[in-house]
């Protein structure tokens, strides 16, 4: 039985998530960037909180640790190649670690690129990858540790998840994502389709994430770089997938 997740607006644009396995009563959470609507959100689903997992040492993912450590008693679980900057784990794990949350069993994959030592939470039972600032909707993390060819490998790890595969990652940024992905992709009409829902959704004022990982492979440049019709839309025809990658990548940071 797939396990029931809440997406949870946090700060301006930020999302944590509640992964509750009803078979076991277990809840885990990943990511936590303050503590105010999580705690909400448990008292009112009358979750018990476990587990915290965290995918990355930035403020806006672990700010509200301690306060949600105070009021539930959770335990806290993150990577071991980063417990000198993250707050004080109960369990340090390794990458590619099992993690277990009551009936379902996650895995831990070194999504490096964002951030050294950024991971991400795949839970195949659930069809649920938690991703955070690695890949994005429509778009990936900015490289502020990490090389091109690092996030590169990341995403392709990604990419290469069962495509049933539902992405649940750490921002809000679908929007200006799209604004950029036409300007690499203007002839891709799936990617025009989901500009136009983006659009909708957020005059609605519902979230854009999660999103599928089937809908990221049709339409984020990032995850699409190494396509032969990506390369020939930015002239790049002969150049590896690692330097059109870097290119979109140097592109988007510029935009
Ligand atoms: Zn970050
Ligand atoms: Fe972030």
């Amino acid at each position: 039985m797939p396990m029931e997740i809440l997406t949870i607006p946090c700060r301006t644009d930020n999302y944590a998530f509640l992964a509750h396995d009803a078979a076991s009563g277990e809840t885990a959470l990943i990511d936590v960037p303050e503590a105010g609507p999580i705690l909400a959100a448990l008292k009112d689903r009358n979750w018990t909180l476990g587990q915290i997992l965290i995918t990355h040492h930035h403020g806006d993912h672990i700010d509200g640790v301690a306060e949600v450590v105070a009021t539930t008693g959770a335990k806290v679980l993150g990577a071991r190649s980063d417990s000198h900057r993250l707050p004080p784990l109960d369990h340090a794990f390794a990458v590619d670690e099992t993690i277990t949350v009551g009936t379902q069993t996650g895995t831990v994959i070194d999504v490096s690129g964002h951030t050294v030592g950024h991971v991400a939470f795949h839970f195949p039972q659930s069809a649920a990858v938690f991703t955070a600032d690695s890949l994005m909707a429509l778009g990936c993390g900015r490289l502020f540790e990490g090389t091109p060819a690092q996030m590169w490998e990341s995403l392709s790890k990604l990419a290469a998840l069962p495509r049933d595969t539902v992405v649940y990652s750490g921002h809000e940024y679908t929007e200006a994502n799209g604004r950029f992905a036409v300007t690499i992709e203007p002839e891709n009409p799936a990617l025009q389709a989901r500009i136009k829902s983006i659009a909708k959704a957020r005059a609605g004022g519902r979230p854009t994430v999660p999103s599928t990982l089937v809908e990221e492979l049709a339409t984020n440049p990032f995850l699409r770089a190494g396509l032969s019709e990506v390369k020939s839309a930015i002239n790049m025809e002969h150049a590896s997938d690692v330097e059109v990658f870097a290119e979109i990548r140097r592109r988007k940071d510029a935009f």
